[in-house]
């Protein structure tokens, strides 16, 4: 996207510390919060983001690929970097090189790290990845053993670490929550006595309501950008409410106009107009993350109210309804996602509507808008 862009997404890197901070203050004196930046930290900036995040003295990161992992150490980041998919063994020199940690589940990818780290002469911490429920990447806990013992076989390579993920710690008291935590406690145990041994599998769902299960180190994503897993924030007064969403977008009005009774807007004219109105044009549509889903559903906040969506939203455009409003110009601001005076409106609002989660949301509008830190 180019500085000229209508749209921006800006994230206050104020409110990434501070939620970093609540994180870690909900979790036991020693236990470290790995600060999940994949997905260009949910559309946050992985960059920026993680130094915002080190300079509160946030020392591991996670993220999904080996090519994240890379671009972060490249700038600079000096903390561990977990790349939680693995890789593909061809590539296993280049984790050497960049001191990068893994998740592993294969034999092949181990071997071909070991080789790695042997001819470059260096020691790779490895951390196993099982899968306690989730139904997802990981060894299954009976072949756990096993597989560590064949690890520890291998030179270059040592087993630092084990790590698991919940499948339903957004829903306070689910079940599986503490099957899984038992589960994961057990394969653990039997690997008990080994030294500096990391046991992780807590993520921001887990934080929040599961506290016994936080191990060693906690895995933080969706809540280091100010929201809760389980959707709406609790009410006022709880815990909650110490996370402070910290993206917002906003676009610019490009076209104010009059539209008789009757007339019908944007494509299929799924909608026409109830009365005589004023609708504003607005340069954003599913292309920047507007979800086309949001058609005739949508909102956004103009002069500080929100109005609704008219018909279909287009690649790069919608319309919305500003009858009423006066004074309203082009070049005045509409907020898709934030707050504008008293009016707010949150990725949780948005995915209620769309049928998703607020992780998508931020991931949609911050991955294809230009962005910036303030602050
Ligand atoms: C993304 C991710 C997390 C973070 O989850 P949140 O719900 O965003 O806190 C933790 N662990 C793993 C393996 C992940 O992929």
């Amino acid at each position: 996207m180019s500085d000229t862009s209508f749209n921006c997404v800006s994230v206050s890197r104020k409110a990434l510390q501070s939620n970093y901070k609540f994180i870690e203050s909900r979790v036991a004196p020693g236990v470290k919060v790995m600060a999940m930046v994949k997905a260009d930290a949910y559309g946050h900036d992985m960059v920026l983001t993680a130094r915002a995040l080190e300079d509160v003295g946030c020392t591991v990161f996670g993220v999904a690929e080996l090519c994240e992992a890379v671009i972060l150490r490249k700038s600079g980041i000096k903390g561990q970097i977990f790349v939680m998919l693995g890789f593909d063994p061809e590539n296993a020199a280049i984790f050497v090189e960049h001191d990068l940690t893994p998740a592993i589940f294969s034999s092949r990818a181990a071997t071909a790290l070991s080789r790695a780290a042997v001819a470059a002469g260096k020691q790779v911490e490895v951390h196993v990845k099982v899968d306690t429920g989730m139904g997802r990447l990981g060894v299954m806990p009976r072949d756990l053993v096993g597989f560590v013992k064949e690890l520890d076989t291998l030179p270059g390579i040592s087993v630092q670490g084990v790590m698991s993920h919940f499948p339903e710690s957004d829903v306070p008291d689910s079940s599986s929550t503490r099957d899984g935590f038992s589960t994961f406690e057990q394969a653990c145990s039997l690997l008990a006595g080994r030294e500096n041994f990391v046991r992780h599998i807590a993520n921001s769902g887990a934080v929040l309501n599961f506290p016994d299960t936080n191990c060693d180190m906690v895995r933080a994503g969706i809540s280091l950008y100010g929201y809760h897993p389980f959707g709406k924030q609790p009410e006022n007064g709880s815990d909650g409410n110490r996370l402070i969403p910290a993206m917002t977008f906003s676009t610019q009005i490009i076209q104010v106009k009059d539209l008789p009774k009757g007339a019908g807007i944007s494509y299929g004219h799924t909608y026409r107009a109830e009365r005589d109105m004023r609708i504003a044009v607005l340069p954003v549509g599913y292309e920047d993350g507007f979800s086309r889903i949001l058609s005739n559903q949508g909102e956004v906040l103009i002069h500080g109210r929100k109005v609704p969506v008219r018909g279909r939203i287009c690649m790069n455009i919608c319309m919305v309804e500003i009858t009423g409003i006066d004074g309203v110009q082009v070049g005045d601001e509409a907020v898709l996602l934030g707050r504008q005076g008293d009016a707010v409106i949150t990725a949780d609002d948005i995915a209620e509507k769309t049928g998703s989660i607020s992780y998508e949301v931020l991931c949609l509008f911050g991955n294809n808008n230009k962005r910036v830190h303030r602050e």
